[in-house]
């Protein structure tokens, strides 16, 4: 049994080929936007359809066996990265997505000035900035 049938179990889904063609496309290619995943699924399974990778998309967000991020203006992406409170950093330019660990190792790794009350396990920061390429590319 494979890592991946091995989760799906875990978080009580059938194992069907889709979904597993889907955690390992994105295992593969971490922070694709949904169209990327749907031409790496096909690239494996052919008469897949686009539904059904949103379902699976879906599915698999839900149940926490990826995750789902948005960077303000940008596509969906996801990843298998999960559970670790990590953040990103993305390119104003050409939207390149990278993982920046946690600041201080747990999550929260930031201390909010005031929690009103509440109690809080996650923080959610984006970074932005420019890539390398980018930063490399001639002023026009
Ligand atoms: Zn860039
Ligand atoms: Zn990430």
């Amino acid at each position: 049994m494979s890592d991946f049938e091995a989760q799906l179990r875990a978080v009580s889904l059938r194992v069907t080929r889709p979904r597993l063609a889907v955690l390992a496309a994105l295992r593969d290619n971490p922070h694709v936007d949904t169209e990327t995943v749907i031409a790496l699924v096909r690239a494996e399974l052919p008469t897949v359809s686009h539904q059904a990778v949103y379902d699976v998309l879906r599915a698999l967000t839900e149940s926490g066996l990826i995750r789902r991020i948005q960077p303000a203006g940008a596509l969906a992406r996801y990843e298998t990265r999960v559970g670790d409170n990590h953040h990103h950093v993305v390119c104003r330019s050409c939207g390149a997505i990278a993982d920046v660990d946690c600041a201080v190792g747990h999550a929260p790794c930031l201390t909010a000035g005031s929690d009103h009350g509440f109690v809080i396990d996650e923080a959610e920061v984006v970074y932005w900035g420019v890539c390398p390429e980018c930063a490399a590319e001639p002023v026009q």
